[in-house]
């Protein structure tokens, strides 16, 4: 079993005035209570004497170590304190119950989550807040955190190989199929695109405008390496396949290619952040995820075996010195993991050659395939 945890992001929709109202003094009561103590005036009666729920407060004083002036905090809800009912009415299908000081039995709210609650969980921490929308009102929003515990599968009938490259973002290939799919290609041109422009704009010392930017690249990269992840995934689920992903310390650690530019994207690449995606979206699922070292990947031939640091011709193109094959340097490298996780033989390996199994070293354990 393991536990696997998601927030659920919940917008709190119509609240009554006073409802509001007192939520609204619950939040602000959080502040201050907050710049209090980091200002060292807990002795004030202003400090023992704030409208706070009990539990909130000790919330508060408990996560909130460093205090930002600049900052607001959530309310920090304790994960026995919080409740959620389906109740299907009028306004909502879930409402959720909130402490707050004033109110006995905890202020009843509206909630629209932005998915549906499984069906079977326990409650984490929860977060409430407040977010300005474009008309410049507020919008409150509790993010809650829910808990379940999954049994990953222990047996499978197929192998899923992801290998992590640099010119596409992710390169799949599936025992069950030995076509590749490339996913992901757009990445590395939009943060050349935005790399450009920021460049531009340095020029310009314009530095707002840059770190604006940098979101935005940021939102559209995280928006595409969801989207991988949740077809890799499925793709996995479908063929009742575990995944294999190849290790990123392999490619951080290469060098001498192609310099300074070379590795300035291979370093910023989002590869930690797919891996994580790819980690926790089949662990949801009960999938298992192994990882393999990737080190060898790039300069074996996945035809003869063959594990020559000469091996690798181009970045683009792999060419086997000893065998003479070639072929595109990310199908080769997937199709390397694949076969040393034992899903895969390709039909133009010799029996006499050696194995590639050679080429990598301490392994984690593998999941056992069903024949
Ligand atoms: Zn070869």
């Amino acid at each position: 079993m393991q536990r696997v945890q998601k927030i659920i992001k919940c917008k709190i929709t119509d609240l009554t005035n006073v409802k509001e109202a007192q939520l609204s003094s619950e939040f602000k009561n959080v502040q201050t209570l907050l710049q209090l103590e980091k200002e060292g005036l807990d002795f004030l009666p202003l400090y023992k004497n704030l409208q706070l729920h009990s539990a909130n407060r000790q919330q508060a004083l408990r996560f909130y170590k460093r205090i930002d002036a600049n900052k607001d905090y959530p309310v920090s809800v304790r994960k026995d304190l919080i409740k959620i009912e389906e109740k299907n009415n009028k306004l909502a299908k879930y409402w959720c119950r909130i402490p707050v000081r004033g109110r006995r039995g905890g202020l009843w709210v509206a909630i629209k989550p932005h998915q549906d609650f499984p069906e079977k969980f326990e409650f984490g921490e929860s977060k409430v807040f407040r977010k300005k929308n474009h008309k410049g009102r507020w919008n409150w929003w509790i993010y809650i955190t829910v808990v379940r515990q999954v049994q990953i599968k222990e047996s499978y009938s197929n192998i899923l190989a992801i290998d992590l490259g640099s010119k596409v973002t992710a390169t799949v290939c599936g025992s069950f199929d030995n076509r590749p799919i490339f996913l992901g290609r757009e990445v590395r041109g939009i943060r050349r695109h935005y790399q450009y422009l920021r460049t531009q704009l340095g020029r310009k010392k314009l530095l707002k405008k840059i770190r604006q930017m940098s979101d935005k690249e940021q939102r559209r990269v995280n928006d595409i390496l969801h989207k991988i992840s949740k077809h890799v995934v499925e793709t996995a689920e479908h063929t009742d396949s575990y995944i294999v992903l190849g290790d990123l310390k392999g490619i951080r650690n290469s060098t001498g290619e192609k310099g300074r530019m070379f590795r300035r994207i291979v370093s910023n690449m989002p590869y930690l952040r797919l891996t994580q995606y790819v980690e926790y979206k089949a662990r949801e699922k009960g999938i298992k995820v192994v990882r393999i070292s990737e080190r060898n990947s790039s300069v074996t031939c996945s035809r003869c075996g063959c594990a020559d640091r000469g091996n690798r011709k181009s970045q683009g193109l792999f060419r086997c010195r000893s065998c003479g094959f070639e072929i595109n340097a990310d199908v080769n490298g997937v199709r390397n993991i694949l076969k040393f996780s034992g899903g895969y033989m390709l039909p133009e390996r010799a029996a006499s050659d050696p194995a590639p199994e050679r080429a990598f070293s301490a392994q984690p354990e593998l999941p056992c395939l069903r024949r």
